[in-house]
């Protein structure tokens, strides 16, 4: 099986050249990569790779992810998170290929307090989250076989994470404000390339039947301040010795942070699709994070 990646060096591409590796032949790209091209900005160069080296699975893990930025550059987000799935969807039609492809809770409006089923009426409030919904949109109108896979608080072990960045401040400083009214589920990239993965295999013999939209989070929910508190409390049981001044973690809503960009409150992601259709059962977001935590302390 050949596979083409996009967006190796992300949260999920870093993790998905991990588990893509035990499926096949997988042509790893960036915005950099030459002879074949792997830059989202040039959406027909990309589709030109495409039918080039024909692969049977294209797993997009490239986006515009900065959603504070993309409000000040909604052409490049646009391009990036729509119409360059759109001609990456136009050229999986045309070989036959399975598109694999992310996208976001930002999709919702962040009303009420249920979890959002993958049918539910969609409504970004941010550029970022109005892009990632043109790209889903124009996937499935693409006709290709595809799963597309909302997640939500995507953090991983490798790079800066809201983990990280909560452990230095609570180096630095005796009180940490922190959000407490956006709700959701923090979900590993590691769960999430190991999901593909599984799906990928489930999915190639019976593409018209599981060819969709799925929710792929993990398990419970929290706030920014739940995760905050469960990160600090958690390395302080992993190294009892660490140097952590903090000794409040203070509950803030989402107004005494402005951002240019506006956040769903409710970001709680129903994945009861995904654990029927492909016999998986997505574990408790602690797990993951705590299994990171141990990584990195
Ligand atoms: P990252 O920001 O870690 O990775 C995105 C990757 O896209 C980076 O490697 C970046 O490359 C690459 N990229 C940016 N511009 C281009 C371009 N012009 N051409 C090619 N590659 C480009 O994102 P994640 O791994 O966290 O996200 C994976 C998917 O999950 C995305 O579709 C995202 O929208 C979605 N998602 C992410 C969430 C999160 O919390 N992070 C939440 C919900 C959904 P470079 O390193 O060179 O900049």
């Amino acid at each position: 099986m050949k596979i083409l990646l996009l967006g190796k060096n992300g949260q999920v591409g870093w993790e998905l050249q991990r588990s893509l590796a035990p499926l096949g032949e997988v042509l790893a790209l960036d915005r950099h990569s030459s002879p074949h091209y792997g830059d989202l900005s040039q959406p027909e160069r990309l589709a030109q790779t495409v039918r080039d080296w024909r692969p049977d699975v294209i797993v997009n893990a490239a986006a515009h992810t900065a959603v504070d930025k993309a409000e000040s550059e909604p052409e490049l987000a646009r391009c990036l998170n729509a119409t360059a799935p759109a001609a990456l969807a136009q050229a999986a039609a045309q070989i036959g290929a399975l598109l694999v492809h992310y996208s976001t809770d930002y999709v919702f409006n962040g009303q009420g307090d249920q979890p959002w089923q993958e049918g539910d009426a969609t409504g970004p409030l941010s550029v970022y989250g109005q892009t990632k919904r043109e790209g889903e949109q124009a996937i499935v109108a693409s006709g290709c076989a595809h799963l597309i896979f909302r997640t939500s608080w995507v953090y991983a072990a490798r790079g800066g994470n809201f983990a990280k960045t909560m452990l230095r401040l609570a180096a630095e400083r005796e009180r940490l404000t922190v959000i407490d009214d956006q709700f959701g589920a923090p979900t590993g990239a590691e769960l999430i390339a190991d999901v593909t993965a599984h799906a990928i295999v489930h999915t190639l013999p019976d593409r018209k039947r599981l060819t969709g939209i799925y929710h792929l989070v993990a398990a419970g929910q929290t706030t920014w301040h739940g995760y905050a508190s469960h990160v600090i409390a958690q390395a302080r049981r992993i190294q009892p010795g660490l140097a952590l001044k903090v000794s409040e973690v203070a509950p803030v809503p989402t107004s005494a942070f402005p951002t240019p960009a506006q956040r769903p409150l409710n970001s709680r992601l129903a994945t009861h699709k995904l654990q029927d259709a492909f016999g998986l059962v997505l574990p408790p977001w602690q797990q993951g994070v705590n299994r990171m935590l141990t990584e990195i302390l």
